[in-house]
């Protein structure tokens, strides 16, 4: 499958600088910032600074460093946000059934509160 990216997404414009955001870490490779319509007092995204979709143009798409540096931010934020201990969710939505809103890979990191059984 060819991975058709939109560079005018808004997290493209966000990596730009063309839109602010409310930064919680940013590394070689990621950024991590606050979400505008926060669901849980901890409600971070996490993204790569890469050009891609989703999960899976990520997986097949990005070096060795960048994905190392994409899963340590996460585990990086989770412990800055203080998520660790009590717990968190990881979510990312895909494509038209996973309603992704924004077509640039992100994870969301949600903690804060008890959260609620999502699978049943
Ligand atoms: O559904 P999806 O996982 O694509 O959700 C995108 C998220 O990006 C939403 O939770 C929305 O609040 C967030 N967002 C943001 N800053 C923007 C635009 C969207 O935090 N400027």
């Amino acid at each position: 499958m060819a991975f058709d990216y939109d560079s005018e997404n808004i997290f493209a414009k966000i990596l730009r600088g063309e839109i602010p955001n409310d930064t919680v870490l940013e590394t070689e490779h990621s950024l991590a910032f606050r979400d505008i319509r926060p669901q849980a007092p901890v409600h971070v995204l996490v993204i790569p600074k890469g050009a891609y979709i989703s999960y899976d143009h990520f997986a097949q798409e990005a070096s060795e460093a960048e994905i190392v540096d994409y899963v340590r931010a996460i585990g990086e934020v989770c412990r800055m946000e203080g998520v660790e201990g009590d717990g968190f969710r990881m979510i990312s939505n895909a494509g038209e059934h996973g309603v992704q809103e924004v077509p640039h890979l992100h994870v969301h990191i949600l903690g804060g509160r008890p959260l609620g059984r999502m699978l049943q």
